[in-house]
């Protein structure tokens, strides 16, 4: 074999030997076994030594297009969404493709040494040039040795509202973007918002793609595109392909229409990305006090049989100024503001980051178990909850077979009379 990884605890979702550590044989790229004292030798083994083995993580909703742009032509003061928008549009005109291309790369190294190794991005398509969309093509074919990008054809600015936005997501489409997006709240009116998803439901449906919308990223309590979303599923049976991300207005949402629409969410098979970071500093912001959170109803989603995921949306762009693409750092908040402390929960939010939005991309071979691809990250930390407290270290990161990053453990040294020499942030019982 060419690597064995030894002595590894896996997450509760992939854990077929409850609890027992485990060894992982890697061979040609492939997972060949998992089992406890693999009686095999191999090029290369790593001692997990009781640490926490886990597929990559996922993240299904980032926009690379604008990544690592922060403070480019100036830094948004307001810190709003409509600010955002308006800074990116200021952006636009300036872009060049070797500019986009080298933020792009730079920000896929981050996620590699997070061990981040599937990313599905939207790009806009809304500057006819579709200058981003050629850029990040490009990076998606200098990454796809070592990590998974998944393109969304975006329309920034409404496929209705702004001229010649559809046609452009039809080119960007032929060009090889793999998802078709939108943004139905966008649109001018409540009526133009459903047409929209009418219009790239249908058009999903002929090209046999799958669809992720910018859906409802509002506190409107009336804004319900989701529920047209979901019954144009139905309707052209794209059930299991279809997306809506971000559903904040869920959270201002009456609960008895709630009551309704998750039974119609779970019939269609849509899938539900919210972006805690983001949600948590964009919505609410025409509330005085008390403040809505505004992140859309994850455990009740969960608990309807819906698919949801957690995604990044943003790293260091017009709408948000923090982030390194650790995708631990996005189940902590989700765990947060989702008030998911219970053990269960903890675990959900981990799920959310790794195979839940493994699913809506529709990876295949995504897992550690026999015949799954051997991309694999070694965390230090004993199990997901304790990856989530401490963020932990990525201490090797292996994709397509190989280690691709490694990274110290985190450890102070202290100088205390009577104390240990060193802590490592871990509970530790007589
Ligand atoms: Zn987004």
């Amino acid at each position: 074999m060419d690597l064995i990884i030894r002595r590894a605890m896996l997450p509760r979702s992939a854990a077929s030997q409850d609890g027992q550590a485990v060894d992982i044989g890697i061979d040609a790229g492939r997972i060949v076994a998992v089992e406890p004292k693999l009686a095999a030798s191999a090029a290369e083994e790593i001692d997990a030594a009781g640490s926490l083995v886990t597929p990559p993580f996922v993240d299904p909703h980032f926009h690379m297009d604008a990544t690592l742009s922060y403070g480019l032509p100036r830094v948004n003061a307001s810190g709003t969404l409509l600010e955002g928008i308006a800074l990116w549009g200021e952006l636009k005109p300036d872009l060049t493709q070797e500019a986009l291309v080298g933020r792009a790369l730079q920000y896929c190294d981050w996620a590699v040494a997070r061990g981040l190794l599937a990313i599905r991005s939207h790009v806009d398509v809304c500057d006819p040039r579709l200058l981003a969309v050629e850029a990040l093509l490009e990076v998606k074919r200098r990454v796809a040795p070592y990590l998974d990008l998944q393109l969304v054809a975006f329309p920034q600015d409404g496929i209705l509202r702004s001229a010649g936005a559809f046609e452009n997501l039809k080119r960007a489409i032929a060009m090889g973007v793999d998802v078709v997006g939108g943004i139905p709240h966008f649109e001018r009116t409540m009526a133009d918002g459903a047409q929209s998803v009418r219009l790239l439901c249908e058009f999903a449906a002929e090209q046999g793609l799958r669809v992720d919308m910018h859906c409802d990223e509002s506190d409107d309590p009336l804004s319900r595109h989701i529920e047209t979303l979901a019954a144009e599923t139905q309707r052209l049976g794209l059930q299991g392909r279809v997306t809506g991300s971000h559903l904040t207005s869920m959270h201002s949402m009456d609960n008895y229409y709630v009551s309704k629409l998750l039974p119609l969410m779970r019939e269609s098979g849509v899938a539900a990305i919210a972006n805690p970071l983001i949600n948590i500093t964009l919505q609410g912001r025409s509330d005085t006090y008390p403040k809505r959170r505004g992140m859309t109803r994850v455990p009740e989603m969960m608990a309807a049989g819906i698919n949801v995921a957690f995604g990044h949306d943003c790293v260091m762009d017009p709408w948000y100024s923090l982030g390194s693409g650790d995708m631990l750092e996005v189940a902590h908040m989700g765990l947060h503001v989702a008030q998911m402390t219970g053990v269960d929960g903890m675990h959900a939010c981990f799920d959310a980051v790794t195979v839940n939005a493994a699913r809506i991309l529709g990876l295949e071979g995504y897992g550690v178990a026999p015949g799954c691809a051997a991309n694999l990250v070694l965390l230090d930390a004993r199990d997901p909850v304790e990856a989530i407290r401490l963020r932990a270290a990525r201490l090797a990161v292996v994709s397509r077979g190989k280690v691709v990053s490694r990274a110290p453990a985190a450890r102070a040294a202290l100088s205390l009379e009577g104390r240990p020499a060193q802590v490592d942030f871990k509970l530790h019982r007589g």
